[in-house]
């Protein structure tokens, strides 16, 4: 099953995908996480990067399928791609999707949940006021130290709440119109949320 997560940056995405990852074993691809790779790895494209990623702006498309290439065969859950309906025509030229999730969230719960989020630096579990860490700023999963990600910083988290309303939001519509989209309220615990997916995916 190939699956695309759509929602407000805050709104669980990342955390979502990587339970549909352990439990059903759709490959994980966060293009986010690509990005920020590419950036610690200090190559070309993640010099360029680093500055737009620090400013909340979206990373031009050619980069961003570059970095997907190849990776959409398997069966998979594709986090913060597309972000535009650019980058959805884009996809489809690539491969077919089964269900698009579409995380619905206030923006004043996107500002809360952005500013205590924490993530580890090593394997990307994200922690925030719906998740504490047992030991503070300690990855429960892998022992390794949490970090505060550089754009959620109040300024950045303003310019991608703003994109995501002007450039995101008219996937909805897209996706409708397929007719494979499914609105989950992501207003609640992570694990009514993860639930209700669960129940739309087995349907
Ligand atoms: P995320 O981890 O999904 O919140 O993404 C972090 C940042 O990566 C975004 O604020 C953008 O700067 C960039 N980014 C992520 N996905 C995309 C995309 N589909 N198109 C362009 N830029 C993106």
């Amino acid at each position: 099953m190939k699956i695309i997560l759509i929602g407000m940056q805050g709104s669980g995405k990342g955390t979502y995908a990587k339970l549909l990852n352990e439990i059903y074993h759709l490959e994980h691809i966060s293009i986010g996480d690509i990005l920020r790779n590419e950036v610690n790895k200090k190559s070309k494209i993640g010099l360029q990067i680093d500055e737009i990623l620090k400013k909340g702006e979206l990373v031009d498309d050619k980069i961003i399928l570059d970095l997907l290439e190849n990776k959409l065969k398997n069966n998979f859950v594709l986090d913060g791609f597309p972000r535009t309906i650019k980058q959805a025509r884009e996809l489809e030229k690539i491969t077919k999707i089964d269900k698009v999730f579409y995380i619905t969230l206030k923006d004043e719960t996107a500002i809360k949940r952005l500013t205590t989020r924490i993530q580890c630096e090593k394997c990307g579990a994200i922690y925030g006021n719906r998740k504490k860490p047992l030991n503070d700023n300690i990855c429960d999963i892998c022992g390794s130290k949490l970090i505060k990600r550089p754009d959620d910083n109040e300024e950045s988290i303003k310019k991608r709440l703003e994109i995501f309303h002007k450039e995101t939001k008219p996937l909805i519509d897209f996706y409708i119109k397929k007719k494979i989209l499914i609105k989950i309220v992501g207003e609640k615990t992570i694990d009514k949320v993860f639930s209700k997916i669960e129940e739309y995916l087995n349907k």
